[in-house]
C-alpha cells in the first residue's frame, strides 16, 4: 500500500515516513502543497496524509482541487490542535478524516487503516484466499491454524497480492506499490521476495498459491493454492 505524506515540517515528515514504513506502507513525501498536488495527480496512492498549513498550495486547496478533478484518494488531514474550525473546513474541502496535532502514531495508523477499508475498492478487515488469511490491523498471517511470521516487506507484498487476488501483477506494479516511488535498486528484488514468501506461505504447506505468470508477473490463486 503506497501512501503520500504532504508535510513541510521536516522532522515530522521523516517521523511519519519511518513510522508508516515500519507498518509496511511504501511512503512518498512532499514538502510543499505544489509538489504534493503533482504527486497525488500522477501516482495511484492508497491514501494521502495531508498537513493543512503548507508552503505553496495549502492542504484545503490541495484537497478541494483533487476532488474537483475527480481524484477520490482517501485523505487524512492533519490539523492544528483544538482547531475545530479547521476540522469543519477540512471536511468541506473533501477530506475523509482529520487528526489534530500532536497525535500518536498508533492513532494515525489506525485511522489510516480505517480509511483504506472505506475506499471504493473492496477492503475487508481481513483478507483471505482459501485458508490463507491476513489481518492488516493485527499484522498477522495464518495458513489454516498456523501463524506465519513475515517481515514488514513480505507482509506488504502478501497484502497487495491478497487485495488483488486472481489478478496478474507485473513486477513493475509490485515495485511501485510495495517499494517506494523513488526505488532505484534492482527490480529483481521482487523475485527474491516472491521466493521468500513462497517459502513461508506455500512450500511448508504443500501449496502453490503464488503463481508465476510467464512473461507477465505474479498472481495469487483466489483459492489459496
Ligand atoms: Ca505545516
Amino acid at each position: 500500500m503506497r501512501v503520500l505524506v504532504v508535510e513541510d515540517e521536516e522532522l515530522l515528515a521523516a517521523g511519519l515516513r519511518e513510522g508508516l514504513e515500519a507498518e509496511g506502507f511504501a511512503v512518498d513525501t512532499a514538502a510543499t502543497g505544489t509538489d504534493g498536488l503533482w504527486l497525488a495527480r500522477e501516482q495511484p496512492y492508497a491514501a494521502i496524509v495531508l498537513d493543512v498549513m503548507l508552503p505553496g498550495i495549502d492542504g484545503y486547496r490541495l484537497c478541494a482541487t483533487l476532488r474537483a478533478e475527480g481524484v477520490w484518494t482517501p485523505v487524512l488531514m492533519l490539523t492544528a490542535r483544538d482547531a475545530e474550525r479547521d476540522e469543519v473546513h477540512g471536511l468541506d474541502a473533501g477530506a475523509d478524516d482529520y487528526l489534530a496535532k500532536p497525535f500518536s502514531y498508533a492513532v494515525l495508523v489506525a485511522r489510516l487503516r480505517a480509511l483504506l477499508r472505506r475506499d471504493t475498492h473492496e477492503r475487508p478487515a481481513q483478507l483471505g484466499a482459501g485458508d490463507l488469511v491476513l489481518d492488516p490491523a493485527a499484522k498477522t498471517v495464518r495458513r489454516g491454524g498456523t501463524e506465519i511470521g513475515l517481515t514488514a516487506r513480505e507482509f506488504a507484498l502478501l497484502e497487495l497480492m491478497l487485495r488483488r487476488r486472481g489478478e496478474t501483477l507485473s513486477k513493475h506494479e509490485i515495485l511501485g506499490q510495495v517499494w517506494d516511488f523513488a526505488f532505484e535498486g534492482d527490480p529483481n528484488i521482487v523475485e527474491v521476495y516472491v521466493r521468500r514468501l513462497r517459502n513461508k506461505v506455500d512450500r511448508p504447506f504443500g501449496r502453490a498459491a503464488i503463481e508465476t505468470v510467464r512473461g507477465s508477473g505474479y498472481r495469487l490463486d483466489e483459492h489459496g493454492g
